[in-house]
């Protein structure tokens, strides 16, 4: 039997990209989802003098199964966990909106603010979460926050006429070259971080909340390097992360 089309779910290997931006930006929805989709990319740009700027959407104000905890409780220690992550992960910036968690829209407030901060630190290359996953449940924070920063990139942040307010209290307007979602159905390119992921597994380790037990050695940090060293089988280095990567067109 033949089949009329050819090969529908056949993976092409990824692009090794070696690129070394000089400004990145990580937007994220909770304390602890950069960490896990960019840790070892973020990590080892920032050692090679990269300024890493991170901007978390919601405050996390939801991320707990103990029933004797409050928001308020659990929006403090995310923080606090979360300054601990960025600090091993060496970031330069750090932006809290502090949306209610469970609670982004994709709407006009969440966008002035997206384009606002990357009109502000004018990263080269961004990176977020992958709103478009098919296979598999995806929290809906994560898919606001995707969604709003692809829109906020092209055609937002980059024209003038969009939010002109901004433009008129100082900031300019910026085009963002790459854009690199994590958690893709679809990754396109893979980066080497053999050297940082150690760094990664540590800055995770701070969220404490969110992975109780993770240490080097743990079952967790096994199952997490057992991961990256399979995404990077066949590549040549040891542990990778994987991403779906769009380029303006210049
Ligand atoms: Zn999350």
């Amino acid at each position: 039997m033949t089949f009329p089309y050819k090969e529908p779910f056949s993976v092409k290997p990824l692009e090794i990209w070696s690129f070394i931006p000089k400004k990145a930006m990580v937007i994220f929805a909770h304390p602890d989802d950069a960490e896990i989709g960019v840790g070892g990319t973020a990590a080892m740009w920032s050692s090679k003098e990269c300024e890493v700027t991170y901007v978390q959407c919601t405050s996390g104000s939801s991320g707990s199964n103990d029933k004797t905890m409050t928001s308020k409780k659990i929006t403090q220690i995310r923080l606090d966990e979360q300054k601990s992550a960025a600090d091993v992960i060496g970031v330069r910036n750090f932006i809290n909106f502090q949306f209610p968690d469970g609670e982004l829209e994709s709407d006009r407030t969440f966008l002035y603010q997206m384009v606002e901060v990357i009109r502000k630190y004018q990263p080269e290359v961004v990176m977020t979460h992958d709103p478009f996953r098919i296979n598999g449940f995806q929290h809906r924070d994560h898919r606001m926050t995707g969604i709003t920063v692809q829109d906020a990139i092209y055609p937002y942040a980059r024209d003038h006429l969009h939010f002109p307010n901004q433009i008129e209290k100082g900031l300019t307007t910026h085009k963002v070259k790459t854009l690199l979602f994590w958690g893709s159905d679809n990754p396109n390119t893979i980066v080497d971080v053999s050297q940082t992921t150690k760094l990664k597994i540590s800055a995770l380790s701070k969220h404490a909340s969110q992975v109780p037990g993770l240490s080097f050695g743990s079952e967790l940090d096994t199952k997490i390097r057992e991961r990256m060293n399979k995404v990077a089988r066949g590549y040549g280095f040891k542990y990778g992360e994987s991403f779906r990567k769009i380029e303006a067109r210049s």
